[in-house]
């Protein structure tokens, strides 16, 4: 069941939130031993769903009222684990809710559990979790991709209609893109940070996955806005976004030239002409676009997000949080905490990240990088000129098989070639389901200027009116 007719039938008091929550736990008592979507689930999820009834009772609106919602182990949840699928954090319970967390319990929704993903969100395909791989419901062989695989996976698998992910340089988008499901990564700054465990924090932020529009405007407007906890948020009051096709005829695309050209598999080119082709017959307008400095935009990216990770990590040693290996002095206890509770990947970023910001490699690596970020963020700002929103592919491929690219990083890297740009210029960006290959699914790349999401939903609520709510008959599993 969607999250806006969830979330109707609680508020006319025809559907009972306990209900609600027992139907998703039958749903994932049936496939998560398989899948591996949720790490854990939350122990007071039932309590929390009967406290819900009172609160209508006594009049409180509640936007998404009895909705499950999955949320990525990586945001804070008060008194239940958290552990960023690492060793080091393997028993850390914090003391408070991220703020989208209280803001989602707050609009009436039930957190239902915590989702897996790649170690501290460094991944792309959810196998660089200490608690095993993901499966990705289209076919247990093929990984759901990453970081946010968990929550990919249980929107996909219709565990739940809604999950929180973080998107860093592609983590909800790319796994949207691979369980064919809609994943949206908002504006910097527009979705507060605050209890999301820092990995890139110039980078980093929360995002969405849903099943249709619809779902995705709503979740998402609960979630959005100003947070003093967090200096990065942006001052405004919080949108609500209502999804309106008729705007979205009026729009004009821009096809981004330089993700068109080789890497892509067939399939994902025809998919984009399809996607293409559906809008156009609505009335949208598209014109190509050049942003050529796109073709630095991974290697920038693997510079910025290493850079702040390994400063970011620092504060894992053995004292403050987590896990903690004793040794007979501080120093050894430090490293063998550290040697002990990280896994390979995040160990790998930690040093790439403190050599390119070494003294000596500083300009030549991480000061370059920077100014690639510049350039590509003024290239967008040129795009949008030209047009209202850009198009591209999400991912080269549809997903790939589990430990196909697990022995070799660059490959694995390679996979976030079309989403990375968009984190180093903060814009907003949505990946909606387009098509199949092979039988597993595709999806595309919208692009809006800061601040534009409502562009995102405009254009996505028309293809999927023009395409008859093909996206609901996308579920893999009966
Ligand atoms: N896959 C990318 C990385 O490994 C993006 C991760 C993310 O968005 N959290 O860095």
């Amino acid at each position: 069941m969607l999250a806006t007719d969830i979330a109707a039938a609680v508020n006319a008091k025809e559907l009972d939130p306990q209900e609600v929550l027992q139907r998703s736990l039958e749903r994932i008592e049936r496939f998560n031993g398989e899948i591996n979507a949720f790490l854990r689930l939350n122990p007071r999820a039932a309590e929390e769903a009967a406290r819900l009834k009172e609160r209508l009772a006594a009049g409180e609106e509640l936007p998404l009222a009895g909705v499950p919602v999955a949320v990525k182990d990586n945001i804070s949840t008060a008194g239940l684990q958290t552990t960023c699928a690492s060793r080091i954090l393997r028993e850390f319970v914090p003391p408070y809710d991220a703020t989208v967390v209280q803001k989602l319990r707050r609009a009436g929704a039930v957190i239902i559990g915590k989702t897996n993903l790649d170690e501290f969100a460094m991944g792309s395909s959810t196998e660089h979790s200490a608690f095993g791989p993901t499966r990705n419901p289209w076919d247990y062989e093929r990984a759901p991709g990453g970081s946010s695989g968990g929550s990919a996976a249980a929107v996909s698998a219709g565990m739940v209609p809604l999950a929180l992910g973080s998107d860093t340089g592609g983590s909800v988008r790319q796994p949207a893109a691979f369980t064919g499901t809609l994943g949206l990564k908002p504006t910097y700054g527009r979705v507060s940070r605050y209890g999301l465990v820092a990995f890139a924090s110039s980078l980093d932020q929360i995002g969405t996955f849903a099943l249709s529009t619809a779902d995705l405007a709503l979740f998402t407007s609960q979630i959005v806005g100003h947070d003093d906890r967090d200096a990065t948020s942006i001052k405004e009051d919080a949108p609500v976004f209502r999804p309106d096709p008729r705007r979205g005829r009026r729009m004009t695309v821009g096809v981004i030239k330089e993700t068109l050209q080789e890497g892509n598999t067939p399939g994902v080119l025809r998919a984009v002409e399809a996607f293409r082709e559906k809008l156009r017959q609505e009335g949208v307008s598209f014109v190509e676009v050049s942003l050529p400095s796109l073709q630095y935009a991974l290697a920038a990216y693997y510079l910025v997000a290493t850079a702040e990770a390994s400063s970011n990590l620092a504060r894992y040693d053995g004292a403050h949080y987590g896990s903690r290996v004793t040794a007979e002095d501080v120093v050894s206890l430090m490293k063998r905490t550290r040697e002990k509770g990280f896994g390979a990947e995040v160990k790998r970023r930690i040093l790439m990240g403190t050599f390119s910001l070494s003294s000596g490699y500083y300009d030549a690596y991480y000061g370059r990088a920077l100014r690639v970020r510049r350039i590509i963020a003024d290239e967008f700002a040129s795009a949008f000129q030209k047009a209202d929103l850009l198009l591209s592919p999400t991912t080269p491929t549809p997903a790939f098989a589990l430990g196909e690219k697990l022995d070799d990083p660059m490959e694995m890297y390679l996979s976030d070639v079309d989403t990375v740009a968009v984190n180093l210029a903060g814009l907003p960006a949505l990946s909606l389901p387009a098509g199949f290959e092979e039988g597993l699914p595709l999806g595309v790349q919208l692009i809006a200027p800061a601040l534009a999401e409502e562009r995102l939903f405009d254009v996505s609520a028309l293809f999927e009116l023009a395409s008859e709510g093909a996206f609901l008959q996308n579920a893999p599993l009966e």
